[in-house]
């Protein structure tokens, strides 16, 4: 899995700069800190990949990779509140337009901080997904941080909140980049796109 090339093809401000929609593609998000580009790094095996969405003048951009037969799709992170009010509303304009018209997108995986469980504004981002009817999974990281009770309580409050949604696929995804954790599981998960 995941042996060939991948590459960051472009970033991107307007939906009239999307690649052409001519491979299926999968697409990660999260809070900003959640782990995504330690994630994508471990995933790919390609370390400078994922650091290029966090470089500045790229957070505000939908980036895309390229990966295998496919695309892999990184969001900026979300929940800085300092952004001025215009910024995030072309942002958020963006996103509900690629989010809702991109008919090759098959699953968003939304990254949660497994410490801190689902916030307010991963909850704005799976309303529009549920609205857009674009499947999202959850994708725990950090797994190797909390005790095992922590992690069962916060997964056991997770699974209720999902039932409310929709778009929600049920089987949340446990990893943890630094012990290598549950990142054939997630391979496995987007290979079946391929
Ligand atoms: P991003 O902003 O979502 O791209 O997050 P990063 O990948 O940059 O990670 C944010 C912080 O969390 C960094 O200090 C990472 O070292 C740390 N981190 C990421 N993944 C893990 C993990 O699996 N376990 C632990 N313990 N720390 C992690």
């Amino acid at each position: 899995l995941f042996a060939g090339e991948s590459d960051f093809l472009k970033g991107v401000v307007a939906m009239d700069g999307m690649p052409p929609a001519d491979r299926v593609e999968v697409c990660f998000a999260g809070r900003s800190n959640v782990g995504k580009s330690s994630l994508i790094n471990a995933l790919t095996g390609r370390k400078a990949l994922a650091r290029t969405s966090n470089t500045p003048g790229r957070t505000q951009e939908i980036n895309f990779f390229t990966l295998d037969g496919f695309y892999l799709v990184d969001l900026p992170g979300y929940g800085y509140a300092e952004a001025p009010v215009p910024v995030v509303e072309k942002w958020q304009r963006l996103l509900k337009a690629y989010l809702s018209g991109r008919a090759t997108l098959r699953r968003v995986f939304l990254l949660v901080d497994s410490r801190h469980g689902i916030k307010a504004v991963d909850e704005e981002i799976m309303a529009l997904l549920d609205s857009a009817a674009v499947t999202f999974q959850v994708v725990l990281t950090k797994t190797d941080k909390p005790k095992a009770g922590a992690l069962d309580a916060v997964i056991d409050k997770m699974q209720g909140q999902l039932v409310k949604h929709p778009a929600a696929f049920p089987e949340i995804i446990l990893t943890s980049s630094a012990k290598g954790d549950g990142l054939d599981l997630l391979r496995a998960e987007i290979a079946q796109f391929a």
